[in-house]
């Protein structure tokens, strides 16, 4: 499709943060074709459809960098007892319910944080997939969820030894599978909507033996690992207990870590295991809301970015949206650290910048700015600003006024997937009466 978007203020997010007032940006199938001054666009791209923003705010879609979709069903589960720290909700929540998803659970757990995504302007999310009675095919399934709605996606199953020798091989085999079927659709289309990366759970539950065979899949297949690293103590201590080893160490060592893998979390880390991290390229993310969700602590993000990690900002499933954590992450580290000035800097850089940065590392595709060539993954959202705005105050404008405006538009690899709040080709309601029904059947499962 070939669009011209004029009429809006543009924030291009490039390292200027330069702000483009009266100009216009022409879309040519999934890539932004030009920007420039919106007459001379309009003269040349007549033939484009037009899009009237109105006045809006266009800016490249936002990036969520560590999802969990398969939580959805969580939302209202009553547990059979109150979990006194993070090894019990994971005892008591998480490895429950992800046992009690089927393939049709997976897909509207999908599907609903999907929806939310879209209306909330992140146009491209990392999610990390656990259902281990539902593992062949699962990854597909989340596909053909976001694929209904036009919302880019880079996947992965987590693989872990908590279910048994089976499962653990079941999660090495689709994560292989996914990858060889998203390799083989980005040769032919390199702006594909899907990608896929190896997921490991955590040290704790993974044997020697996995991560040996998930590095191998890694080094075969070119992709990277998606896993999470000190969440909680717990992962220390019986990372020890089990497996006579530290975890970094431990990851390095299995050749788990480098510039193509996540470690999502990284709380608990000490100086020495930040420096192995830096060292070894591997980008870390922060999930602010769910760790204190979880009461498990506050990573050291400030360190980390010192040391040059490419540190991104995810949400971990407590919801698809990204800017009720980029808000937390603005908050808790200030409220922690008793310093009103502590992370403005930093965590403008890790939404704005380092997300897209990461995506771009992860896939190759070049997105998360309004510039010629790069992908047309871009939303215009019903921010008027009542102040004078600039690239320098723009984090402000984000912060306390953008962050809550909501998304009219929204274009993904050149598609409208969404116009004047309107989802296209989707019943809202007809879905979320599907996915109760669905969701029911999962809590049945979950009590037994
Ligand atoms: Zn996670």
């Amino acid at each position: 499709m070939n669009i011209l978007i004029h009429n809006a203020l543009i924030f291009t997010n490039d390292e200027a943060n330069t702000i483009l007032r009266d100009h216009a940006v022409a879309i040519e199938g999934s890539r932004i074709r030009e920007t420039g001054p919106a007459a001379a666009l309009r003269r040349k791209y007549a033939g484009h459809q037009i899009i009237d923003g109105g006045g809006r705010l266009l800016m490249p879609g936002l990036v969520n960098a560590h999802m969990h979709f398969y939580g959805t069903f969580a939302r209202g589960l009553a547990l059979p007892g109150t979990p006194r720290n993070f090894h019990e909700i994971l005892q008591m929540l998480w490895w429950k319910l992800d046992r009690a998803l089927d393939g049709e659970a997976v897909y509207y757990s999908a599907l609903l944080p999907a929806l939310t995504a879209v209306r909330r302007g992140v146009t491209a999310i990392i999610d990390h997939h656990a259902s281990p009675n539902a593992t062949e095919g699962s990854l597909d399934r989340i596909e053909a969820a976001l694929a209904q709605l036009g919302l880019r996606g880079l996947l992965c199953y987590e693989i872990s030894d908590r279910d048994g020798a089976g499962a653990a091989q079941a999660g090495l085999r689709e994560n292989e599978r996914y990858i060889e079927k998203c390799r083989a659709a980005k040769q032919q289309d390199p702006d594909h909507l899907y990608d896929a990366m190896i997921g490991l759970h955590a040290s704790f539950t993974l044997e020697d033996r996995t991560l040996e065979a998930a590095a191998e899949i890694a080094r075969r297949l070119e992709r990277g690992c998606h896993i999470h690293v000190l969440e909680d103590a717990v992962d220390r201590t019986l990372t020890r207990e089990r497996y006579r080893a530290e975890i970094v160490e431990r990851l390095q060592r299995f050749g788990i870590l480098g510039g193509r893998s996540i470690a999502a979390h990284g709380i608990y880390l000490s100086e020495a295991e930040m420096d192995m991290i830096a060292e070894s390229s591997t980008i870390v993310v922060h999930n602010p809301q769910s760790n204190m969700n979880n009461a498990v602590g506050r990573a050291d993000i400030f360190a980390l970015l010192r040391r040059g990690v490419l540190l991104g900002l995810g949400t971990d499933g407590m919801s698809a949206d990204l800017w009720p954590d980029a808000r937390c992450a603005a908050l808790l580290h200030k409220h922690d650290l008793q310093n009103s000035g502590a992370g403005w800097a930093e965590i403008q850089q890790m939404v704005l910048k380092n997300n897209p940065a990461i995506y771009r590392r992860l896939t190759g595709q070049q997105l998360g700015q309004i510039k010629q060539d790069y992908l047309a993954d871009l939303i215009l959202i019903d921010y008027f600003p009542p102040t004078p705005i600039s690239g320098e105050n723009i984090w402000g404008h984000f912060l306390f006024g953008i962050a809550d405006a909501p998304v009219d538009t929204s274009i993904i690899n050149g598609n409208i997937v969404m116009q004047g709040r309107q989802i296209k080709g989707v019943d809202e309601a007809e879905i979320a009466a599907r996915a109760q029904e669905v969701a029911a059947e999962v809590w049945k499962r979950f009590a037994q």
